[in-house]
């Protein structure tokens, strides 16, 4: 007896040839009837014995193409209907869509080949893309997920491509980003003036002179524009630098492939994985520069070991590196503080000064995406920052019922990105930056509106951080809407559950630079225990001044006063005045007297910071998080180094007897790697310490403090070891740019 299945699929399935994959399995097992995209996922009508549906809902799950990611599979039965053959069907818009977002997909090798292949006809076509891989996110106009809602709709397709795009025999059957040199998007060189130098043939090879040169070369790549250099030479990297105004954070790289990251970074299994995955994200790896083959200009990452390296992610790319074969610096198309520009008409005033020449095509970016950055921690991998391949996250809200309202998460100042919530999922938008400038508050407030549009959604409240003057509280208040306020810690805690799929009790160890809390003082040192329906303050570090409030951040000697002053008075201001620290008179000490009007704050960056300054290690200005990694990286080598005193006469982590401690090793001469290792192991001690007083087994480490991979593998060691569950984030970022995902929660539990 025949049977019909109506059959809904929710989930990643929407352009990643899901559809083509639906047809030629009912095609096979004999079944009659469709599939089609709906604003709720992938739709199919089938027909046949009740054998054969079961089998199709069977491999429907288990057969599903690479990218697609199956929530869940809803069917209802009926009577037959009659028919014969399956098709598929056009689309079907409508008003609430749940359908997931994909993330670009970087370049398959079966496209790779291709694109190296004298005889195949996309051989050189830098726009090669297939149902498994191309840009996604980056060119979505609206949903649902088809041609003529991306900017590939000004690029109709050929008879060649139509004929593949019609074949269900074909890898490009009903994929929406094909192209070829005959119909696809046309690549172009210009002059730093943005007049034409090169045309469709020439402009790469235009752009490997000028790279080879030591010119720097803006691309239009996936989600904005990229600057690149000849990672090699110092006075290119240099150029770059001054461009750029940033003078020290590390550039990350591009390389040809695997073997040549390996050549530069030490490059394990996991590390393999993320840098070939669809995703292509920068991966940070251990640099081995000395013996790599290649000599990286020093300024590429000045005092840290690390190396920020990716593969090509699109077929420009490979196509310029292949012409290349050497690493290139590569990063963000933009200048201090400001976004990743997108238009050409953008980076041609903006990076006219900057670049020699540019690489650009008519093909539109919708929105903006930074690359993304990964590192491997505990053997597992950890998304510093969420941007080209992960953007949009999708998350499963552990303990939220299905029927939640739309929340709309502006997240914080910093690292910012943007979140929306709806049923049981949230979905965590792509890294926007620091609002600090008037072309990052546009691009945040553009991010504000495109996320819940884009998945259909009117929010009917809007979730913030308790900080009033963050500019994305100030954004969220002239929404209109009610306002949920979040703290920032428990956001950062929240947000750790979410990524971990936890449900509640939970002791949440929150560290990092700063972040307000409910009684209107800057914390950055919490532990809050996470119950149902209820957060508590359960224990924080010792408080102290910062000398000059939040100037003290970029100015690592500004914090170690505080902490001196605050372990041990008068000496400590003398310790400091011994290493030249200050002088009576110094503007920003003379003060000290009436250090009443400085802000207090439990932050363990500044302490990070203070440490860094105390061992020499470094008292200048630097980049944010700067100090605090090179403490980090002085301390391999030093593993039996045992603990400095504290306290925990909880609530309090006191601090204090450790940094007289580490006054007296200084002052000694001991190695900075060695205090540094003592310091990591005591900041571990103190949170199994907390543990065991809380009585919470599940502890979830979150703040930026936790990028630190020596303090959460510490951290993660001793806590196991004493009876503990210790979990730490993996897709959602523990720093700033994962608040919204916690914020989105905040307002839900
Ligand atoms: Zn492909
Ligand atoms: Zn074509
Ligand atoms: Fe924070």
């Amino acid at each position: 007896m025949k049977l019909h299945a109506s059959i809904t699929v929710q989930g990643a399935v929407q352009g990643v040839g899901f559809r083509p994959f639906v047809f030629r399995l009912a095609t096979g097992l004999g079944l009659c009837g469709g599939v089609r995209n709906g604003p709720g996922g992938v739709l199919i009508e089938a027909e046949g014995s009740e054998e054969n549906l079961q089998r199709f809902l069977e491999r429907l799950r288990t057969e599903a193409p690479g990218p697609a990611r199956i929530r869940d599979v809803e069917v209802r039965f009926g009577e037959a209907r009659g028919g014969h053959g399956f098709e598929v069907w056009e689309s079907e818009a409508g008003a609430r869509r749940t359908a997931w977002v994909l993330p670009d997909l970087a370049t398959c090798p079966d496209c790779v080949r291709e694109l190296f292949d004298p005889q195949d006809r996309r051989f050189r076509h830098p726009f090669i893309s297939c149902a498994h891989c191309g840009p996604r996110y980056s060119i979505v106009e609206r949903m649902p997920y088809d041609r003529a809602g991306t900017s590939m709709r000004l690029f109709p397709l050929c008879r060649d491509c139509g004929r593949e795009y019609a074949d269900p025999g074909d890898r490009r059957f009903h994929a929406q980003t094909i192209a070829c040199p005959e119909c696809g998007p046309k690549l172009v060189a210009w002059d730093a003036g943005g007049g034409q130098a090169g045309g469709d043939g020439e402009a790469i090879a235009l752009a490997a002179d000028v790279l080879r040169s030591g010119g720097v070369v803006a691309l239009k790549g996936i989600g904005g524009f990229q600057l690149l250099a000849d990672a090699r030479s110092d006075e290119a990297v240099e150029r770059l630098r001054r461009g750029k105004q940033r003078p020290e954070k590390p550039f990350a790289l591009m390389v040809p492939d695997l073997a040549a990251a390996a050549r530069l970074g030490e490059v394990g299994g996991v590390e393999a994985g993320l840098l070939a995955s669809a995703a292509a994200p920068i991966v940070l790896l251990r640099g081995r520069r000395a013996d790599g083959g290649w000599a990286i200009a020093a300024g590429v990452a000045p005092g840290i070991p690390w190396l920020g390296i990716m593969l090509p992610a699109a077929g420009l790319h490979h196509l310029l590196m292949a012409e290349l074969g050497f690493p290139l610096v590569a990063t963000s198309g933009n200048r201090l503080e400001e976004p990743i520009w997108i238009s050409e008409a953008e980076a041609v005033s903006r990076l006219g000064a900057i670049a020699d020449l540019f690489l650009v095509h008519d093909r539109p970016i919708v929105r903006p995406l930074d690359d993304s950055v990964v590192q491997v921690v505990a053997g597992r991998a950890q998304v510093l920052r969420l941007a080209r391949g992960y953007a949009p996250l999708p998350v499963e809200m552990p303990g939220v019922e299905e029927d939640q309202d739309p929340v709309l998460a502006v997240g914080g100042h910093l690292k910012n990105a943007v979140a929306v919530g709806f049923g049981r999922s949230l979905h965590l938008g792509a890294h926007v930056g620091d609002l600090v400038s008037p072309e990052a508050g546009t691009s945040f407030r553009r991010a504000v509106h495109d996320l819940p549009e884009l998945f259909g959604v009117e929010p009917e409240r809007t979730a913030c951080d308790l900080h009033p003057d963050y500019h994305s509280t100030l954004v969220a208040e002239r929404l209109n809407r009610p306002l949920v306020r979040v703290p920032h810690h428990r956001a950062h805690v929240l947000a750790c559950m979410a990524d971990n799929g936890l449900p509640p009790p939970v002791l949440g160890v929150a560290w990092d630079g700063a972040g307000l809390g409910e009684d209107g003082v800057i914390r950055g040192g919490e532990f809050l225990l996470e119950e149902r329906g209820n957060s508590r303050r359960v224990a924080h570090f010792h408080p102290f001044r910062l000398p000059g409030g939040e100037a003290a951040a970029s100015r690592p000697v500004r914090s170690a006063m505080g902490v001196l002053f605050e372990a041990m008075g008068r000496d400590g201001l003398a310790w400091g005045a011994r290493r030249g620290w200050w002088e009576e008179g110094d503007p920003w000490v003379r003060a000290w007297d009436g250090r009443a009007s400085w802000p207090v704050t439990t932050s363990v960056g500044r302490l990070f910071d203070a440490v860094a300054a105390l061992t020499g290690l470094r008292t200048g200005t630097g980049y944010e998080g700067q100090a605090a990694m090179e403490l980090e990286n002085a301390a391999p080598g030093f593993r039996e180094a045992g603990c400095y005193p504290h306290d925990l006469p909880m609530p309090v982590v006191d601090w204090r007897p450790m940094i007289r401690e580490i006054a007296a090793e200084a002052a000694a001469g001991v190695a900075p790697g060695l205090i540094s290792a003592r310091f990591h192991n005591t900041l571990a001690r103190m949170i199994v310490g907390v543990a065991q007083s809380v009585g919470c087994t599940v502890v979830a480490l979150t703040g930026g403090c936790f990028q630190n991979r020596l303090l959460t593998e510490r951290c993660v060691e001793g806590l196991s070891g004493a009876g503990f569950r210790p979990v730490w984030h993996h897709r959602i970022p523990p720093n700033d740019g994962g608040l919204a995902a916690g914020q989105i929660m905040g307002s839900v539990t």
